[in-house]
């Protein structure tokens, strides 16, 4: 993990736990037995045992792959097209919320579920600033800047830590939060609505209102005399009484009609509950966040992502819908960026997405057939769809969000076993990850993992292992490893 030192002499440990067993994955179209697996699973139990595998692998030549919550849109963290070692965290869970410090120690294999209920089994007026999947796993999610409903007011989850496992708990939630969840139809204005949407959400309303906007397909065909159509769903998140709410929102965005009886005051934790259910909504108790079991989560799915930093024409909106009906399940998942997030400047972490950006962009699309043609049929779709957005999203680079891992805007390539790119400086989609962040992380790849031992497809590539593509043409494979300094 981040703290491991690849050269460091251990005294030998006695006890290595290897533990087989099924992983639950959360995006099944990584489940066929087609796809790689690894050669062993490492399941630690001290943080000791995680050095222990780091230097086994290295002796043995296997690759590693680190799993936290299992939840990598491209299944980097348990798929391999190299032979591999799964180091899985799940065992590494502990997390000890010390409120009169205001911060909390959290493992890296502990669920976003369980961070949250940890935090309100202490105080009711204490929360954390991250995403809204409770099975999302804190190693991939905190190191990437996971967000959620807080982020307008604090951040993302990444702007909160304070070192490799210590997280800021000093995010003070009011005891009644109020939440809500508005469906608009096509008919009811939906693109003026979401026009209006793109401005007031990020930059007219206080910090403390997050008010996401899914845009999906509605399958209630004898509505619209047979016809698909566009829906929307406004869920807001206030973190404040329902009254404040609806002042709020009569002065701000009238046109939504949000009424008194559409809002629920809760507790910060209960509101956790409501977000995490994405395409159900059941009333659930608490503890539920505790719960490994993926339950809805588990699909076959692919997202993609975009930032857009100016408001998108009411014109061009319709010939989104458009291309939308041509599929079967797809969302946008338009998140408001604004308030805290125009604070804090580019170079701070290195999540670099701040205050240029009016909101983010997620695009999913979702399936139920089996199937290598059903999959490339949607991939497709979704990738006709990023190619079409691109006039309408941030450009010198075309940002993304790195915790939507998505390979298609490029990847390392693996040869003799090793990874290379075929850049000379800091690869495309490492700009749009990272910005003018990727040379920073260049330099501290260089300094702690010169041999890119620790490497996937999307890893930044330490300075001295970037290796122009034609090099492997005109030198073949024995040169190389000269090359790479191994
Ligand atoms: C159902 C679902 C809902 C989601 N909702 C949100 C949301 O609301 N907001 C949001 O921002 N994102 C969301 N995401 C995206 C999510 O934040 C990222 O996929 C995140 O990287 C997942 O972390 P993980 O630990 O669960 O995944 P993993 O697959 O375990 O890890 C992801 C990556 O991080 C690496 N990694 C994991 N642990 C470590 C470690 N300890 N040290 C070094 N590397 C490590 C893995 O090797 C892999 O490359 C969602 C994803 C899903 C599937």
């Amino acid at each position: 993990m981040m703290a491991i030192n690849l050269f460091q002499s251990l005294p030998p440990i006695p006890l290595l736990t290897l533990q087989f067993f099924c992983l639950p994955l959360r995006t099944l179209i990584f489940t066929s037995s087609s796809k790689p697996k690894p050669r062993f699973i490492v399941a630690p139990t001290q943080d000791s045992h995680v050095q222990v595998a780091v230097i086994c692998s290295k002796k043995h030549g296997l690759q590693i792959r680190v799993r936290s919550g299992g939840h990598d849109f491209e299944g980097l963290s348990y798929t391999s097209s190299v032979p591999f070692v799964l180091i899985d965290l799940f065992n590494l869970r502990a997390i000890d919320v010390n409120i009169e410090d205001n911060n909390a120690w959290v493992q890296a294999g502990a669920t976003l579920g369980e961070v949250y209920y940890s935090i309100a089994e202490k105080s009711h007026v204490h929360g954390f600033p991250s995403g809204q999947g409770r099975t999302i796993g804190v190693g991939g999610h905190f190191s990437v800047a996971g967000f959620g409903p807080m982020l307008r007011k604090y951040g993302t989850a990444a702007d909160q830590i304070i070192d490799a496992r210590l997280v800021n708990a000093n995010v003070v939630v009011p005891p009644i939060v109020t939440v809500a969840s508005l469906d608009k139809a096509y008919e009811q204005g939906a693109t003026e609505l979401v026009h209006k949407w793109q401005t007031v959400a990020s930059r007219q309303v206080p910090q403390e209102l997050y008010i996401e906007l899914i845009v999906g397909v509605s399958n209630n065909t004898s509505r619209l005399a047979g016809r698909r159509a566009i829906e929307l769903k406004f869920k807001v998140m206030f973190l404040g009484p329902s009254k404040k709410l609806m002042q709020l929102m009569e002065a701000k965005f009238p046109e939504l009609g949000i009424k008194a009886n559409e809002c629920n005051e809760m507790s910060w934790i209960e509101s956790v509950v409501y977000f995490a259910q994405f395409r159900d909504r059941i009333e659930r108790p608490t503890d539920w966040l505790l719960s490994r079991d993926a339950g809805d989560d588990a699909a076959k799915f692919k997202v993609k992502s975009d930032f857009v930093t100016e408001p998108i024409s009411k014109t061009r909106l319709e010939e989104i819908w458009t291309k939308m009906l041509e599929e079967n399940e797809p969302y946008l998942a338009m998140s408001p960026w604004g308030g805290r997030m125009s604070e804090i400047p580019e170079g701070e972490i290195a999540f670099p997405h701040r205050a240029e950006n009016l909101y983010m962009i997620g695009y999913l699309t979702y399936w139920d057939e089996d199937g290598d043609e059903a999959q490339e049929r949607h991939f497709n779709w979704i990738r006709e769809l990023y190619e079409y957005m691109t006039p309408y999203v941030s450009k010198s680079p075309r940002a993304a969000f790195f915790p939507y891992r998505d390979l298609d805007i490029g990847r390392n390539e693996i040869i003799n076993g090793f990874m290379s790119s075929a850049y000379s400086g800091c690869s495309s989609w490492g700009q749009q990850y990272f910005k003018s962040n990727c040379e920073k992380l260049m330099q501290v790849k260089s300094k702690f993992d010169p041999h890119n031992f620790f490497q996937d497809e999307q890893t930044i590539l330490a300075e001295q292992h970037i290796c122009p593509i034609e090099y492997h043409t005109m030198h073949g494979p024995r040169d190389l490893d000269a090359y790479m300094v191994v």
